[in-house]
């Protein structure tokens, strides 16, 4: 595939380029920011592998420009030395697709960006509603109440999930078996991505559809009641 790696620390970038094109990925290269966020614009590309800590144009800054401008194009993954919930909160709000923590092994992030790849491509259109969710799977859009509801491509692989199996319980276990062929990244990880679904889905003034079935897993569902 084609990537675009920003990262400005020279021995980490020799090493990345070359185990990436030697895995036969095409990887283009910036070292700051802003040189980085106008390749992104100016050239298409399958996934970015952002650093965070970048000169001229912080990572996170780059992810929110990028999105702004071209949507959910590419796929970004994000490294970084920050391993906080905070942080990932930050990342997947700003846009993120993924998130690795540095030092993390060349292999893992090989297997990370083509699990990647292959789960963003739906293979057929598909179009789910629960209560007054829309979720156009093709076209990767989601309405609530007819507004647009933002979320990364992992937000919407868990919400297909739950919008597929509602009123029914999801497990975390089912939810870690489709997001990471089973193998989960880090323990807080799925719950970051549940808590950013939840404040896209279940905005203020909304009845909440998203629910935590404490020690089991998750719902989406109107409660009887509410
Ligand atoms: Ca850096």
């Amino acid at each position: 595939m084609d990537i675009l790696l920003l990262e400005d620390n020279a021995a980490l970038h020799a090493n990345l380029v070359e185990q990436l094109e030697g895995a036969g990925h095409r990887v283009n290269l910036a070292v700051d920011g802003e040189t980085g966020l106008n390749l992104a614009l100016s050239q298409p590309h399958d996934v970015l592998v952002l650093d965070l800590g970048l000169p001229r144009l912080d990572g996170l800054d780059v992810c929110r420009r990028l999105r702004e401008r071209r949507g959910r194009e590419p796929l970004i993954l994000m490294l970084t030395a920050r391993d906080t919930l905070e942080d990932k909160l930050e990342g997947f709000a700003a846009g993120a697709d993924d998130y690795l923590v540095k030092p993390f092994a060349v292999a893992e992030l090989l297997v990370r960006l083509e699990a990647l790849a292959r789960r963003s491509t739906p293979k057929h259109r598909e179009v789910l509603v629960v209560e007054d969710l829309r979720y156009d799977v093709g076209e990767y859009r989601v309405e609530r109440g007819g507004a647009p509801v933002v979320l990364n491509r992992v937000g919407m692989r868990i919400l297909r999930e739950l919008m597929l199996a509602s009123p029914r319980v999801v497990t975390r276990e089912q939810l870690e078996a489709v997001l990471w062929d089973g193998f989960s990244p880090e323990g807080s990880v799925l719950r970051s991505h549940i808590y950013a679904l939840r404040r896209a889905v279940d905005g203020a003034g909304l009845v909440p559809l998203v629910h935590t079935v404490r020690g089991v897993g998750y719902r989406l569902a109107r409660e009887a009641g509410a």
